[in-house]
């Protein structure tokens, strides 16, 4: 097709239309969380860059029983998604902030899990953050559980602290065992 029909198109009507009329473009992926049993599939237009894409949500082929409660698809991919990036955002943000013993820095400042190398060359972190989240949407909370490490009272409660700051008090409860 050439481009000229999809330039009038979109100085008429605007860029929407133009997914509506390419639909060869449109893709489907299937998403299941990694903190949940939900399965969403959403659309995208291929041709779009990574950074612009826009992601909608195409069906909820599964509802997990903590997102039972949502009736709109977007909502549940919207609340969905949220959770999944809180946590991924907060385990980063454990990382970011623990003690520099503790972790990597890149040379670009960011840091990640210490690793030892194995005789073999491939690394193996020396702590963990398990996540689980507790309670029914919209009422759900996290709990991140720091592993292999023994952190000082102080540490633990300026990780707390700084969680509470990010993602508001009572959302996310950090433990370490
Ligand atoms: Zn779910």
């Amino acid at each position: 097709m050439s481009t000229l029909p999809i330039l009038i198109l979109y100085a008429l009507h605007g860029p929407i239309h133009i997914h509506r009329f390419d639909m060869v473009k449109q893709q489907f992926t299937t998403w299941s969380p990694d903190h949940c049993t939900c399965e969403i599939i959403f659309t995208w237009d291929s041709d779009a860059s990574p950074d612009t894409r826009v992601h909608t949500v195409h069906d909820v082929t599964r509802k997990c029983p903590n997102h039972q409660n949502t009736t709109d698809i977007t909502d549940h991919y919207n609340v969905v998604l949220g959770e999944n990036n809180r946590k991924n955002f907060a385990i980063d943000h454990i990382i970011q902030n623990t003690p520099l013993a503790l972790v990597d820095v890149a040379p670009d400042g960011t840091k990640t899990i210490k690793t030892i190398t194995n005789p073999d060359g491939s690394k193996t972190p020396t702590w963990s953050v398990f996540f689980s989240h507790q309670g029914v949407s919209p009422n759900r909370t996290l709990t991140l559980t720091i592993s292999g490490i023994t952190l000082t009272q102080t540490q633990l409660t300026n990780l707390q602290s700084k969680l509470d700051t990010r993602f508001g008090a009572g959302k996310i409860t950090v433990v370490n065992v």
